[in-house]
């Protein structure tokens, strides 16, 4: 029988549309910077496409082509995402580079990515030299600043506002097919090199209609936004789309992510929304229970890219009337995934149950499917007991990754995430722990967030990190890492005393160690794999 097609247009799903969408229909509505000495900048939807166009045309004099990699190196502002725009609108590929990766990474990264032109910000000079000595295709630096701010370098440079300056603005923005290459973000993989994500026109679009739904983001025009997620971490959460496509106003918070940095911009700006890893909003909770102040507008945050503990999720929602809702999701996945937004059903539970739920990482965002495996790779069952391999599948996930020939998908196309975790029957997924965090005792399964989350909740503790150490009869044993609360001294006593009875006796910690401070990685989780590298020697106590 011959295949009847749909009458309906042919129109590009490319990203494009977001910001000329915003600048059309939410033109006046605010973009507002803040630098790393506090100075505040406005524009709005209208003035950062016009800013993105001249960008476009920079790239385009400077001999930037579609399939190009442009990459960026710098916190989130108003010029990285005219920079960001101004590179995907014309088919080029904008590639992130995270700054707090360690200078070999970056340059590896940027040199395996073959970026030609880089975008970085004044105050990260020196990594930028860097990247001119060790990335052979690297031509052209702009410096995200004005003349006046530009970094005394040895290297050919141009501020970025005299770089854009005679430029009309005229670029050409879409037209071309959706599944081209539109952004590049590399995932620092625990074993080997750091692997490059390459999302499509498409895969972004389809992400950013995700995003945008109630009991996900739930971005209106109503909202203003507080994107405090880098804009180097996997797409931003798709912030940077989802907002002029909403016509939400935009709060772009520069290098200063400490908890007053972060309440003094929520406060002047009247933000309602935000999102973050959990270690940031830790940081916002202890400045705001040390000077007593409350949030005047802010209503929701959306927390993910690790468990946020259950006292986190608490104290936000009963103490300062924030409500928390848990993301998951992977660089692969683009990243969001799953979300904690309560059912019917649970929000006809007990408010305990209520947090229970949202402690857990959620429900599948439609359009994706998951598999819950074995290691022989038997399909498990969702009743919220089986853990196992957690596979996703969708036109938001990673198909392979860039100039990188090994397979990552099964014979039924789903991507192994590397999460194991379990599904209950009402869809929530559960991540038990990533999988080489899992601590092995006796054959059985430790999970270390499990044991992070209940230590978290002890009043004393700030952070808590727990690992596997080497033991003679039970291969591995769970150490559990405390950096106390400012002020506070935590006692490992105590602290096991807390955690008695809440976790079977054989999930007690064999100890606990009191830490000035738990190392943070390039994306503001913690470091698990430089705490092991640091209890390499650790003993356990006799
Ligand atoms: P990345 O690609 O760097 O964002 O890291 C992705 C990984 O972070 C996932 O595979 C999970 O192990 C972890 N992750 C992300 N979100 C959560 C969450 N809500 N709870 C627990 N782990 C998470």
């Amino acid at each position: 029988m011959p295949e009847l097609f749909g009458l309906m247009q042919d129109s590009a799903l490319t990203v494009d549309r977001f910001l000329n969408h915003g600048a059309t229909w939410h033109g006046d509505r605010e973009i507002v910077s803040r630098d790393a000495d506090g100075t505040i900048t406005r524009t709005d939807y209208r003035g950062l496409r016009h800013t993105a166009r001249q960008v476009s045309d920079a790239l385009l004099a400077a001999g930037i082509e579609p399939g190009d990699r442009v990459a960026t190196l710098g916190w989130n502002g108003a010029r990285h995402m005219a920079a960001w725009y101004g590179t995907t609108n014309i088919g080029a590929v904008l590639h992130t580079l995270n700054p707090r990766l360690f200078p070999d990474q970056i340059a590896w990264i940027a040199a395996h990515a073959g970026d030609r032109l880089l975008l970085a910000d004044p105050a990260l000079a020196a990594l930028a030299a860097r990247l001119v000595r060790d990335v052979p295709t690297l031509e052209t630096v702009v410096f995200l600043c004005a003349p006046e701010d530009m970094p005394a370098v040895e290297f050919p440079a141009i501020a970025f506002d005299e770089w854009i300056a005679a430029h009309p603005g005229t670029a050409t923005w879409g037209g071309f097919d959706e599944r081209l290459a539109c952004g590049l973000c590399y995932t620092s993989g625990t074993t080997g090199n750091p692997k490059g994500v390459l999302y499509s026109h498409r895969s972004n679009y389809l992400h950013t209609m995700m995003a945008l739904q109630a009991d996900a983001m739930g971005l209106t025009q109503r909202e203003t936004a507080l994107l405090v997620v880098p804009m180097y971490h996997a797409n931003a959460w798709g912030v940077v789309y989802a907002a002029p496509a909403a016509g939400a106003k935009l709060v772009l918070p520069g290098v200063r992510m400490d908890g007053e940095s972060l309440y003094e911009l929520i406060e002047q700006e009247g933000v309602t929304f935000s999102a973050a890893v959990p270690t940031v909003w830790q940081g916002l909770l202890q400045y705001l229970r040390g000077t007593g102040r409350a949030f005047s507008t802010l209503h929701r945050v959306v927390i993910g890219g690790a468990a946020p503990p259950p006292a986190l999720i608490r104290a936000f929602q009963d103490d300062y009337g924030v409500e928390v809702v848990q993301g998951w999701g992977m660089t692969e996945t683009s990243p969001l995934a799953t979300l904690s937004s309560p059912t019917a059903d649970v929000l006809a539970q007990s408010y305990d149950e209520q947090i229970r739920r949202k402690a857990m990482q959620g429900r599948l965002q439609v359009g994706l499917d998951f598999r819950l495996v074995d290691d022989a790779g038997n399909a498990l069952p969702y009743d919220g007991a089986s853990s196992g391999r957690l596979l996703i599948r969708g036109a938001t996930i990673a198909s392979g990754y860039y100039r990188d020939d090994t397979p990552v998908l099964d014979a039924d196309g789903f991507f192994d995430t590397g999460d194991v975790s379990t599904i209950d029957a009402e869809g929530y997924m559960q991540i038990t722990d990533r999988a080489k965090d899992i601590v092995k005792s006796g054959g059985e399964w430790i999970s270390s967030i499990e044991i992070e989350n209940l230590a978290t909740g002890h009043p004393a503790v700030a952070l808590a990190a727990v690992i596997g150490v080497p033991h003679p009869k039970w291969d591995e044993r769970p150490i559990l890492l405390v950096q106390p609360a400012p002020g506070q001294t935590a006692d490992k006593a105590d602290v096991l005393a807390f955690l008695d009875g809440k976790i079977a006796r054989w999930w007690m910690p064999d100890d606990v160690v009191i830490v000035d401070a738990i190392p943070l990685g390039a994306t503001g989780k913690i470091d698990k794999k430089l705490l092991r590298q640091q209890f390499a020697g650790y003993r356990l106590p006799e």
